[in-house]
């Protein structure tokens, strides 16, 4: 569903990463590791289609609306409660109000935020605050979701409980899931498939593994 060959691009006339190539299937978790500056978020950029290829190609089976993108930094707006945060999405897509609000509270439930629907972001820990973003990209049903370092400000133990569960929901819902992380023992538990990409300047993928056991 996500192809990216011999992709080359860069900064100016600085290029950061030089032929690529990475693919995700349909339903697949894929992680993505190279160490700081090694041009992984440049990589989730190109795949979104925030900057082109100087040469190679990133080719998607699906429209750009079917990305989902979860960031270290969310994006809920601290004058809406949770409920309301995640219904937005919804609501810019055409879901009418009343409809867009109930399932944004199933979502809530679905992630255990059950009875925190009416809480303003301010009055939600970390985690929960993680949980609500969460809520908000799935309620959309992205075909693929991009993650960059989504949970790094979290502490070991609420990280493993919030990608558990997010584990759950992208199989329960065939949603494909294209992680970066610096945390390769986070990336090989969760992926079907590892890339590594190598310290710059000219990053490449250094090797690609498919996980050989079940996660
Ligand atoms: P990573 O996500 O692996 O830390 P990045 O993709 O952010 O790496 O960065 C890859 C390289 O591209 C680095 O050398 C970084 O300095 C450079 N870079 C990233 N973003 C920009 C930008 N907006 N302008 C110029 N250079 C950038
Ligand atoms: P409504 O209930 O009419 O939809 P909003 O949710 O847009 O109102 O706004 C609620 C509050 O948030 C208002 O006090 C408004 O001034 C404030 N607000 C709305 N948009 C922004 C913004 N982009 N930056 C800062 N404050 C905003």
């Amino acid at each position: 569903m996500l192809e990216v060959r011999g992709l080359t691009l860069g900064y100016g006339a600085v290029p950061a990463l030089e032929g690529v190539d990475l693919r995700v299937e349909a339903g697949e978790f894929v992680s993505l590791v190279g160490p700081s500056g090694s041009g992984k978020s440049t990589l989730l950029r190109a795949v979104a289609g925030l900057i082109s290829p100087w040469e190679g190609e990133v080719r998607r089976s699906f429209p750009l609306e079917a990305l989902g993108f979860l960031f270290q930094e969310d994006a809920l707006l601290p004058w809406r409660t949770a409920r309301e945060n995640v219904a937005l999405g919804l609501r810019i897509r055409g879901v009418p109000k009343r409809k867009a609000l109930e399932e944004a509270e199933a979502w809530l439930k679905r992630l255990g935020l059950g009875g925190l629907e009416d809480r303003f972001p301010h009055q939600l820990s970390g985690g929960q605050r993680k949980r609500v973003a969460l809520a908000q990209v799935l309620a959309l049903r992205p075909r693929l979701l991009l993650m960059d370092e989504p949970f790094s400000s979290l502490d070991a133990i609420l990280r493993t409980q919030i990608t558990r569960d997010l584990l759950a929901q992208v199989e329960g819902e065939g949603i494909a899931v294209l992680l970066v992380t610096h945390d390769l023992e986070e990336a090989i538990a969760l992926a079907d498939r590892v890339y590594l990409l190598s310290k710059g300047p000219r990053a490449r993928i250094a090797q690609a593994y498919t996980v050989p056991f079940p996660r």
